[in-house]
């Protein structure tokens, strides 16, 4: 029986109960985080505690936990729910109301959530280890504000469920322009003669903690060019190489897309490459 945490008190997820007029559940007024966890080790604590601060601010959530107490939280998950390959799932809501209402007020306590789940272990650098995806391709058809790790995921989930539904892992997200933004849950990647390139930051990807770290680790190790630029998608089918990333996935190649062959078709040098190196650097983080 998994123990979660909801409000200062650690129960069995089953006894955990919050009102229907919680704004999370109203409005998916509500932001949220991922981070992985090894037997016992976080990786990327730190950023990820960085960017639930930064995403409260932006939707004007007032509270004010140390990274000490939010620490605190993670580690009494893990211990209460045992070690091995746990994602942490934390998230705040601007909390319960007295009336349904799109103005809130400032004096609202804050709904914390947080539970640990199974995800799957470590991607090993190996190309016969990992399981490469077919993914499938939308219009981003998400809202203009995906920098903000809201709850209020229901475009994301259709995108998702669109290639799910298919048969695909994945479902590649671009613009009106043709451009590509991210997957509908990760970053996204091309490799083409050597140079990784991936999309800059902007209001239609999301600051992926796993992005930031091998970007990171990439530049420091220093053999490899990395560019954040515009990506076209013309550019993506011809791609030698194309990967995905996010916290409980790390990078994951991706060899088909809408059918049509990646590269040759198979786990790529640079794939190998760079997954060897974040392998090697993520507990830096
Ligand atoms: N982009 C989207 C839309 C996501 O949902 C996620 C992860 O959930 C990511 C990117 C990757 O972010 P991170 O590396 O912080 O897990």
């Amino acid at each position: 029986m998994s123990i979660v945490f909801l409000n200062h008190v650690y129960l069995p997820a089953e006894e955990a109960k919050i009102s229907p007029m919680d704004r999370g559940f109203l409005f998916g007024d509500s932001i949220y985080e991922v981070l992985p966890s090894y037997n016992g080790q976080m990786i990327g604590f730190n950023l990820h505690i960085n960017r639930l601060n930064k995403n409260m601010s932006a939707i004007d959530i007032g509270l004010k936990w140390s990274h000490g107490r939010w620490m605190e939280v993670c580690e009494a998950l893990l211990e209460k729910n045992g070690l091995g390959n746990l994602g942490i799932y934390l998230q705040v809501s601007r909390g319960s109301v007295p009336v349904r209402s799109h103005a809130y007020t400032k004096n609202i306590d804050p709904t914390i959530f947080a539970f640990s789940f199974e995800i799957a272990p470590e991607q090993l650098a190996s190309k016969s280890k990992v399981t490469p995806y077919k993914v499938t391709t939308n219009l981003d058809l998400r809202w203009a504000r995906c920098q903000i790790k809201s709850t209020a995921l229901l475009g994301n989930v259709m995108h998702f469920q669109n290639g799910y539904q298919k048969g695909f892992n994945e479902t590649l997200l671009y613009n009106g322009r043709n451009e590509l933004t991210e997957g509908s849950t990760c970053n996204a990647y091309i490799v083409k003669d050597g140079v990784i390139a991936t999309p800059p930051l902007d209001n239609h990807v999301l600051p992926g903690v796993t992005r930031h770290i091998l970007l990171d680790l990439l530049r420091k190790n220093n053999s490899m060019q990395i560019e954040e630029r515009v990506i076209l998608m013309d550019e993506v089918f011809s791609a030698d190489e194309v990967w995905v990333t996010s916290s409980s996935k790390e990078i994951v190649p991706v060899v088909e897309i809408d059918g049509k062959i990646i590269g040759n078709g198979k786990v790529g040098d640079i794939w190998l490459a760079a997954q060897k190196i974040y392998s090697i650097g993520k507990r830096d983080y």
